[in-house]
């Protein structure tokens, strides 16, 4: 039975979502405040973190961002606020996707999907391009042996470019496929996240293993 943290100081929102949860076959645990919810993220072995923005004694990017220090627990950030801002700050902490309150139910049973679907869809083989190595098995990505800690985001990202290598692949198909839904067309997180990408791929070439396609999107060719 997956197992799934939530932190969420609004009790009728967070026994809403247990209650939902729970019936569609979830078990779960609830923290009302932030520095209670960050120690049990950190003591126990979760499938899956919701995380609200404001809370009490320490807020849901702070929390996201020390979490992802240590593991690598997916987590989806809820939040009032819907600014493009604020689910750019939440995806560069590491968040794996972002929810506006309010939300419908089944919208947030959604993304969970989503997220839970990308572990069983992974094979089981390692992909190679260039001297990288992707083990999708235990998400770990290797550059000429040495492991690069990737984000789950940037892990994904990797995957589908890889897979999807000698083929241009657009911002939009990468949002859809790497984030799930739609973002706003406005977004910019793809290339924050190809930037990150680029950064711990750590060459003098940026663009030795993912080329820049003007006006269009992103390539890695071999
Ligand atoms: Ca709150």
């Amino acid at each position: 039975m997956k197992k799934i943290l939530i932190i969420e100081d609004e009790k009728n929102i967070s026994s809403f979502v247990k209650m939902e949860l729970e019936f569609e076959g979830y078990s779960t645990v609830v923290e009302e405040d932030g520095k209670d919810g960050l120690n049990t993220a950190l003591k126990e072995n979760f499938d899956l973190i919701l995380l609200d923005l404001m809370l009490p004694t320490l807020n849901g990017l702070e929390i996201c961002r020390r979490l992802k220090k240590e593991k690598d627990t997916p987590i989806i950030m809820l939040s009032a606020r819907d600014s493009v801002m604020d689910k750019v700050t939440g995806l560069q902490v590491g968040a794996d996707d972002y929810i506006a309150k309010p939300f419908a139910i089944e919208e947030l049973l959604a993304r969970i999907q989503v997220v839970f679907r990308r572990d069983k869809n992974n094979s089981s083989q390692n992909l190679k391009f260039k001297d990288l190595t992707i083990d999708s098995d235990s998400y770990v990505v290797k550059k000429d042996g040495q492991d690069l800690s990737l984000t789950n985001k940037e892990y994904e990202l990797l995957l589908y470019l890889v897979q999807h290598k000698d083929k241009v692949v657009s911002r939009n198909t990468l949002l859809e496929n790497v984030w799930g839904y739609d973002y706003e067309p406005e977004t910019n997180i793809v290339d924050v996240y190809i930037r990150y990408l680029r950064n711990k791929l750590n060459s003098e070439d940026k663009e030795k293993y993912i080329q820049t396609v003007r006006y269009v999107g992103y390539v890695m060719r071999t």
